[in-house]
C-alpha cells in the first residue's frame, strides 16, 4: 500500500505512460534507445550537471580540454585514473540488463535495437548489449594525444612511472579515448549513430540532459521521419515537450518495466 494519495496518483501516471509507451515498442522494427549519464545514476556512477555532479565539482576547462591537456598532462591523466577507478566496482543496472534483453528479443525476430550512449563506461556492454555505438569514447581505453594511434586498455598503463603513458607508435603522451570539451565526435560512430536514427520506428531516450551538441539534436532527426518519442527521465528536459511518451523514473525501474510491458 502507497503511503500517500500523491505518490499513489504519480505511480499510477507512471503506469498509464509505460503501457503507452510499450504499445509504440511491440509495434516497432528498429529501436534506438539514447543514454546519457542518468541511465549509469544507479550503478553508482555521478552524471555531469545535476547538484552533486561531476561538473559541479571539478571545472571541466581543468579537466576535460584539449588545452587542459597541453598545459598539464600529468594532472588531466590521473584524473581520468582516478574516475576509472571510482567506476571499477560500478556494475550494470536493471535498466542496461533490461535493453540487452530487449535487443536480443528484437534481433530474434528481426528487428535491431541500437543503443546510442554518451557514456563512457562501457557499463552497456558489461550487461549484453552488443549493438553500442559509444558515441563519446570509452573511459577504459587509450589513444595518442600526438599521433592518434590506439593504446590500448588504460588498465595495462597503470603501472608505468611516466605520466601520462608514451605512446608505442611514436613515444608521444597517451591520453584517455574519451571525447573532450571542444573536440568532434568520431566521425565513423557518430556515422552510425544517425543512420539508425534516420531508420528508427521508436527512439528511446534515457537519462539525458539534452544539453550538450551535438547529441542533443539526435532525437530531432527521428521526429523529422516521425519516428515515435519516448523519454525517460526523472526530471524535464527540452527534448520533454517533443516526447509522444514522458515517464519520469529512474533508468533502473523504468527500462525493465517498460521492457516487460511490452514482452
Ligand atoms: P547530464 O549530467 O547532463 O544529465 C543527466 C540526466 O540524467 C539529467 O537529465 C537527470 O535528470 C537524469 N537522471 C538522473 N538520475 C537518473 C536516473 N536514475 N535515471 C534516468 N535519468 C536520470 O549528462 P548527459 O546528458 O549524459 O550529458 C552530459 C554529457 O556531456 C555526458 O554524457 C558526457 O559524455 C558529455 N561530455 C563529457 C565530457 C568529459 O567527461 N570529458 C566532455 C564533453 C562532454
Ligand atoms: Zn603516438
Amino acid at each position: 500500500m502507497l503511503p500517500n494519495p500523491s505518490l499513489r496518483s504519480a505511480v499510477a501516471t507512471e503506469n498509464v505512460q509505460i503501457t503507452a509507451a510499450a504499445g509504440a515498442l511491440v509495434l516497432a522494427r528498429r529501436v534506438v534507445v539514447l543514454t546519457g549519464a542518468g541511465m549509469s545514476a544507479e550503478s553508482g556512477i555521478p552524471t555531469f550537471r545535476d547538484a552533486g555532479g561531476i561538473w559541479s565539482m571539478f571545472d571541466p576547462d581543468e579537466f576535460a580540454t584539449p588545452r587542459a591537456f597541453e598545459r598539464d598532462a600529468g594532472k588531466v591523466w590521473r584524473w581520468y585514473a582516478e574516475r576509472r577507478r571510482s567506476m571499477a566496482g560500478a556494475r550494470p543496472n536493471a535498466g542496461h540488463v533490461a535493453l540487452a534483453a530487449l535487443e536480443a528479443r528484437f534481433a530474434a525476430r528481426g528487428g535491431s535495437v541500437t543503443v546510442v550512449t554518451q557514456n563512457i563506461d562501457g557499463l552497456h556492454r558489461a550487461a549484453g548489449s552488443r549493438n553500442v555505438v559509444a558515441v563519446h569514447g570509452d573511459i577504459h581505453r587509450t589513444r595518442c594525444f600526438d599521433c592518434r594511434a590506439d593504446g590500448g586498455e588504460a588498465g595495462a598503463h597503470d603501472a608505468s612511472t611516466v605520466v601520462p603513458p608514451r605512446c608505442p607508435a611514436c613515444g608521444g603522451r597517451l591520453r584517455p579515448d574519451v571525447v573532450w570539451f571542444g573536440e568532434a565526435l568520431p566521425m565513423a560512430a557518430v556515422g552510425r549513430a544517425l543512420r539508425a536514427i534516420r531508420a528508427c520506428d521508436v527512439l528511446v531516450s534515457v537519462g539525458t540532459s539534452g544539453e550538450v551538441e551535438p547529441v542533443a539534436s539526435f532525437p530531432l532527426r527521428a521526429l523529422e521521419h516521425r519516428a515515435v518519442l519516448i523519454e525517460i527521465n526523472p526530471a524535464p528536459t527540452p527534448l520533454s515537450a517533443h516526447a509522444d511518451h514522458v515517464v519520469r523514473a529512474g533508468a533502473a525501474t523504468a527500462l525493465p518495466a517498460l521492457v516487460e510491458a511490452c514482452a
